[in-house]
């Protein structure tokens, strides 16, 4: 089965709580196994600076759904809670945020879907995580750990493992 690279993020509510959901649901309806899941990170907002610190994750998954189809399930599940981008600006406070970062070695140009994801490798808050569960896979030609290895990873803090 395709094995696919979700980051999930958020900075309202509960949202180690909705992570722990949202991965739930993310397996249940897109008929997903959960290869890996990272540790849940602090990390310091990015684009709009003035607002509460995020959460960030990251998953691998096995999926038997296409990528549209799976970014359309996950679109759904950001929605599911609370996620409503009538309401939101960019890089702005949100619920839930789950980009696909990579799925198998496809490449799309896409606005709707472009793979790997075009902002990967600008930004630790998703390198660590993803280097956490997968330091040694080829994205794009790069290497993961290597490509976190040229970021400042200043103010991203590893959450303790909920009890
Ligand atoms: P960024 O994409 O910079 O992380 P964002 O996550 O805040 O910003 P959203 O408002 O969540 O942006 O999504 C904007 C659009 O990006 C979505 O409508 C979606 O169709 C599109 N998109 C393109 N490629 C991807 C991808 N790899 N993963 C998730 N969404 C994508
Ligand atoms: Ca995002
Ligand atoms: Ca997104």
């Amino acid at each position: 089965m395709p094995h696919a690279l979700i980051a999930l993020g958020g900075n309202v509510g509960d949202v180690r709580t909705t992570f722990r959901n949202a991965i739930a649901n993310i397996c249940g309806m897109t008929q997903a196994a959960l290869l890996a899941r990272s540790s849940d990170y602090t990390t310091p907002p990015w684009g709009d600076v003035e607002q509460a610190p995020f959460v960030n994750a990251c998953i691998e998954i096995d999926t038997p759904l296409d990528p549209h189809a799976l970014l359309f399930a996950l679109q759904k599940i950001e929605a599911k809670f609370g996620r409503d981008r009538a309401k939101e600006t960019r890089w702005g406070p949100r619920t839930l945020d789950l980009d696909l970062i990579a799925y198998d070695d496809v490449s799309l140009q896409k606005p709707e879907l472009t793979l790997p994801h075009p902002r990967l490798f600008e930004r630790a808050f998703v390198l660590v995580p993803l280097a956490e569960i997968a330091p040694d896979r080829v994205i794009g030609g790069r290497r993961v750990a290597s490509a976190l290895a040229g970021l400042s990873t200043d103010g991203i803090e590893r959450l303790p493992d909920p009890l």
